[in-house]
């Protein structure tokens, strides 16, 4: 799991302990991500499926595409399909996948790159492995996750943001354990290069063997981690995670996750994507590729894309 990394964490901006005022979230939940198989037959696990919307809003869905290690000409993707009324947030830490959209958006996202595409009022993308990967075949792991739009910007013109590798900001906590590379939103002061119609925070961590992560976390925001590997303990009371798990973190000003000194993970590290937002608050209708506020918008949107309003596949590219 590379993405960007650095050889001495002690050079790092560091990440403050929270001051003993600020109280430490309990968790509400830990669940652990069922295994299925998405678009073309790209293995996935489904991060939130064990959750529900109101707790995850603003976020709608989290993917861990892989960890899978492909054959030449095996490699899977997603090709051709439309979005309407949210954005699509892919970052990959193993891997290459090319991007196509109907609006001129692309390229190539590589190990450490995210991709933020807000689908707005509707887009048609083509998401599959690079040239190179299906050719020489090799590891293939990232995430998809998806940003819901209020009400008045589920229609707004679509738009495509390459967050490269070399943009994210990186930090370590207080005592240099773990390395913080911030996609979007803050952390103790600093921003995440990431642009987002509502305030968000999203971040990939690495904790070494007997790392104590204590952040302070937005209290409007929600707390959730996701567990890509490595096993440890998080919240006030100290609930057990490990692999393919949801932490949701209850109310308050702090979080805290602390990794096992002995991992049954080969590279010994936890890695954990923490995302938190202020919460929408509308109802959501979700359909397919579509998500909207009612049922109603959903028929639209489902008209719309089948009389071509979302765009045509570019001929060439
Ligand atoms: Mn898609």
């Amino acid at each position: 799991m590379p993405s960007a990394t650095v050889n001495n964490l002690l050079l790092l901006p560091r990440v403050p302990e929270p001051t003993p005022d600020k109280r430490l979230r309990p968790v509400f939940q830990v669940s652990t991500a069922p295994h299925g198989v998405e678009g073309a037959g790209f293995e996935v696990w489904r991060g939130f499926f064990g959750s529900t919307i109101q707790r995850t809003d603003p976020f709608i869905f989290l993917d861990q595409m892989g960890p899978v290690t492909y054959e030449p000409r095996e490699a899977k993707g997603a090709p051709w399909h439309p979005h309407r009324g949210f954005e699509t947030v892919t970052y990959l830490t193993d891997g290459e996948m090319v991007h196509r959209d109907s609006n001129g958006g692309g390229g190539i996202i590589r190990e450490g790159d995210t991709q933020w595409m807000t689908a707005g009022a509707g887009i048609l993308h083509d998401e599959l492995p690079s040239e190179r990967v299906l050719g020489k075949g090799g590891l293939s792991h990232g995430v998809q996750l998806w940003v819901n739009l209020p009400r008045t910007l589920k229609l707004s013109p679509p738009r495509y943001q390459a967050i490269e590798k070399s943009s994210l900001v990186l930090m370590t906590n207080h005592d240099g354990t773990s390395l913080i590379r911030l996609i979007a939103g803050e952390i103790s002061g600093h921003q995440g290069a990431g642009s987002t119609h509502t305030p968000i925070t999203y971040a990939h961590i690495t904790m070494y063997p007997g790392s104590e992560l204590k952040l302070e976390w937005e209290p409007t925001y929600n707390a959730l981690a996701y567990v890509l590997d490595g096993e440890g303990w998080a919240g006030s009371e100290m609930a057990p995670f490990k692999a393919h798990q949801l932490i949701d973190f209850n109310a308050g000003d702090a979080i805290l996750i602390r990794s096992k000194d002995f991992q049954s993970s080969p590279t010994q590290t936890v890695e954990i994507l923490l995302l938190g937002g202020r919460p929408i608050k509308e109802p959501v209708v979700h359909y397919g590729p579509f998500v909207m506020n009612t049922k109603e918008e959903i028929m639209e949107a489902v008209e719309d894309f089948q009389k071509g309003r979302m765009g045509v596949i570019p001929s060439s590219w």
